[in-house]
């Protein structure tokens, strides 16, 4: 199938990059959900994309202590040392302007498994979905 040829979304959705979280990397559409919004930020991290991960940041996110151009820089580098290897999303939800996604990441740092689920929480700003915070727990990829 030509499909297999083409380049696949960093987000493990098995669509087409172009297809999928393309146009919200580069600014051309917003993520219409907090689903689409986590995924976007994950292939983020897979891709090197650290002024995206800024961008999406809510007002309201801990703040890193970084000034935003550093704090993009070190995103930017997360995909220097980790690997992105799979998404499962159990659920994702939203009231108003609050939504939650609980997912499972599938991450390997320096051959070291990480992988973690977490329950996240975004908040849509002037229109568009951004992170606020997230809980994180052991990876339970199976989980409901
Ligand atoms: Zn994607």
């Amino acid at each position: 199938m030509s499909a297999a040829r083409k380049r696949e979304c960093a987000c493990h959705s098995g669509k087409a990059y172009t297809a999928c979280c393309k146009p919200y990397h580069d600014g051309v559409a917003l993520p219409p959900t907090p689903e689409a919004l986590m995924r976007s930020r994950y292939a983020a991290f897979a891709l090197g994309l650290g002024p995206y991960l800024v961008q999406t940041l809510a007002e309201g996110h801990a703040d890193t202590g970084m000034a935003p151009g550093a704090l993009a820089l070190e995103l930017s580098r997360v995909k220097d040392r980790r690997r992105f290897l799979g998404l499962t999303v159990h659920s994702s939800a939203e009231d108003g302007d609050v939504g939650e996604v609980h997912f499972s990441a599938r991450v390997f740092e320096k051959g070291a498994d990480i992988s973690f689920s977490e329950r996240s929480t975004f908040v849509r700003e002037e229109g568009a979905w951004r992170y606020l915070s997230g809980e994180m727990g052991p990876y339970a990829p199976a989980e409901g």
